[in-house]
C-alpha cells in the first residue's frame, strides 16, 4: 500500500530531480541561497500555475456561489488587531544556550537542544509576521506586516463583494495568492517555507447551518487533491482536538499527506462562526450585517475556510507522482502526474533533424502549442527521449518517423502504459484532446486514470 511508493521517493530525490529539470532552484543561489525560499524554474512554473488554475477552475469558475478577489499583501495594520495576528500569532521560541540555535519548543520531543544536547532557554513567544515599514519614516507608525494569510482580505471585502455582485448567502470569496510567515523552524523542501502561497476560500453561510457546510467543504476538498490524481491511501483526516482549537473555532479538521518525512498538513478547514466578521466590525466601526431578503433579518454570517497551500500541494503532487520502474530494459524515473498538472503535456520528437522530416514536425509542433504547453526535442535517442519526457511527467509524446512523410500518420505514446498508437495527423488534435481528458489510449490500456483510484 502506501509503503510501495514512499519506498521509492525520498526527499532527496524529489530535490535533485527538481533542480536538475528546472521545477525548483534555492532562492539566490549564486549568493548561496536564502533560506527557505525558492524560486520556480520553467517546469515548476508552469505546474504552480496549472495547480492554480485548476484550483481556480473547480472552486470558482464552474460554480455559481463563489466570486474570486486579489487584494493586496500590505493591509491597514488594524487589520491584524481585528484578526488578532498581532497578539497571538506566535509560536514558542527557545535557543540552545550553546550553540545559540532557535527551534520551536513545540516541535522538540525533549527539552534540550536537538544539535548538540545542550539546554535550552525558557519558551518565549515570537510572532511570526514580517514587519516593515511604509513610506520614508521608519518609526512606529509607519509599520505594516506583509500578510500571513490571505483570508483577511477576504473579511475586509465581505460588504463591498455583497454589493457589488448582489450574492445571496451561502455564497464564497475565494483567492490565490502570497502569504508570508517568518516561520522559527523550516525545511523539508517547499514543505515550509517564510514566502509561499496560499489558495483560500472564505464560505460564508447562514448562522445554525455550520454543520452540514462544514461537513461538504471537507468532503469537497479531498475529493479534489484525489480528482487531480493524488492516491487515497495518501490523504488522510485529523480532527483538531478541543485544547488545539482556538477559543472562536466550531471545529477544524486538516487534510493529511503522507510526505516523505511523514504524515503532514496539506490543507486545512475550519469552521470559525462569524468571529472574524464580528472582529472587523467592532474594530473597524463599521456595519459589516448581512441584509437577508428572505427573512428580512440582518446578521453576521457564519464562516467555513478551506485553506490549502500552493507550494505544499506542488510537494505533495510531485511526491504522489513520483514512481520509478523499468522500460526497455533500462531503469526510468516517472512523474505520474495528472494531465491538467503537468507542466508539458505533449512532446514532439521527429526521429530526424533533417528536412523534410523536421518541417512536418515543426509544423505539428506549432499546431500542437496553440492549445497546450509542447516540448520539440530532436537532440539524442528516441528512448532517451522518451525517458527525458517521462522525467518530468509529459503525459504524451508525438513521433514523427519517415513513413509519417507518406501515410501522413504520426505515432503517439502514452507515459503511463507506455502503449503505442498510430493516427493520423489531421485526427491529432481532436484524439490529444480526448486522451488528456482521460480517455484510454487504446482499449484495454489503463493509462494515468488507473493510477489515481
Ligand atoms: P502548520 O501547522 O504546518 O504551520 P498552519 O496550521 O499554520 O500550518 P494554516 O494557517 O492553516 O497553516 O495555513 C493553511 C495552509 O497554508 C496550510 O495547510 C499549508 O498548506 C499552507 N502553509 C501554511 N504555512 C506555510 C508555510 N510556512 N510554508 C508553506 N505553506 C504553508
Amino acid at each position: 500500500m502506501t509503503e510501495e511508493i514512499n519506498n521509492k521517493v525520498t526527499m532527496e530525490k524529489i530535490v535533485s530531480l527538481c533542480r536538475r529539470r528546472g521545477f525548483i532552484f534555492p532562492s539566490s543561489e549564486i549568493y548561496g541561497g536564502l533560506s527557505s525560499c525558492w524560486d520556480y524554474g520553467p517546469l515548476g512554473v508552469e505546474m504552480k500555475r496549472n495547480v492554480k488554475e485548476a484550483w481556480w477552475k473547480d472552486m470558482v469558475q464552474s460554480r455559481d456561489d463563489m466570486v474570486g478577489l486579489d487584494t493586496s499583501i500590505l493591509m491597514h495594520p488594524q487589520v491584524w488587531v481585528a484578526s488578532g495576528h498581532l497578539k497571538s500569532f506566535s509560536d514558542p521560541l527557545v535557543e540552545c544556550k550553546s550553540c545559540k540555535k532557535r527551534w520551536r519548543a513545540d516541535d522538540l520531543e525533549k527539552r534540550v537542544c536537538p544539535e548538540c544536547g545542550c539546554e535550552l532557554t525558557e519558551p518565549r513567544q515570537f510572532n511570526l509576521m514580517f514587519k516593515t515599514f511604509m513610506g520614508p519614516v521608519e518609526d512606529e507608525s509607519a509599520v505594516v506586516y506583509l500578510r500571513p494569510e490571505t483570508a483577511q482580505g477576504m473579511f475586509v471585502n465581505f460588504v463591498n463583494t455583497v454589493n457589488s455582485t448582489r450574492k445571496k448567502l451561502p455564497f464564497g470569496i475565494a483567492q490565490v495568492g502570497k502569504s508570508f510567515r517568518n516561520e522559527i523552524t523550516t525545511g523539508n523542501f517547499i514543505f515550509r517555507d517564510r514566502e509561499f502561497e496560499q489558495m483560500e476560500i472564505e464560505y460564508f453561510i447562514k448562522p445554525g447551518t455550520q454543520d452540514k457546510w462544514f461537513e461538504y467543504w471537507i468532503n469537497e476538498r479531498i475529493n479534489w487533491w484525489q480528482k487531480l490524481g493524488m492516491r487515497k491511501e495518501h490523504l488522510k483526516f485529523r480532527q483538531h482536538s478541543k485544547e488545539e482549537l482556538a477559543h472562536y473555532a466550531l471545529g477544524c479538521f486538516d487534510i493529511n499527506f503522507l510526505f516523505p518525512m511523514g504524515w503532514a498538513e496539506l490543507e486545512g478547514i475550519a469552521s470559525r462562526g462569524d468571529y472574524d466578521l464580528t472582529q472587523h466590525a467592532n474594530c473597524s466601526g463599521k456595519s459589516l450585517l448581512y441584509n437577508d431578503e428572505e427573512t428580512k433579518a440582518q446578521y453576521l454570517p457564519y464562516v467555513i475556510e478551506p485553506s490549502a497551500g500552493v507550494d505544499r500541494g506542488m510537494l505533495a503532487f510531485l511526491c504522489d507522482a513520483y514512481d520509478e520502474d523499468i522500460a526497455d530494459g533500462e531503469e526510468r524515473a516517472i512523474l505520474r502526474l495528472h494531465p491538467r498538472i503537468a507542466p508539458i503535456k505533449i512532446a514532439v520528437l521527429p526521429l530526424s533533424k533533417k528536412e523534410p522530416l523536421a518541417n512536418l514536425a515543426r509544423e505539428i509542433f506549432n499546431n500542437l502549442r496553440t492549445d497546450w504547453m509542447v516540448q520539440y526535442d530532436d537532440t539524442q535517442s528516441i528512448g532517451r527521449r522518451y525517458r527525458r519526457q517521462d522525467e518530468i511527467g509529459t503525459p504524451f509524446c508525438v513521433t514523427v518517423d519517415f513513413q509519417s512523410l507518406d501515410d501522413s500518420q504520426v505515432t503517439v505514446r502514452e507515459r503511463d502504459s507506455m502503449q503505442q498508437i498510430r493516427i493520423p495527423i489531421a485526427e491529432l488534435k481532436g484524439i490529444l484532446s480526448a486522451k488528456l481528458a482521460g480517455e484510454a489510449l487504446t482499449e484495454g490500456t489503463v493509462g494515468w486514470r488507473a493510477h489515481s483510484k
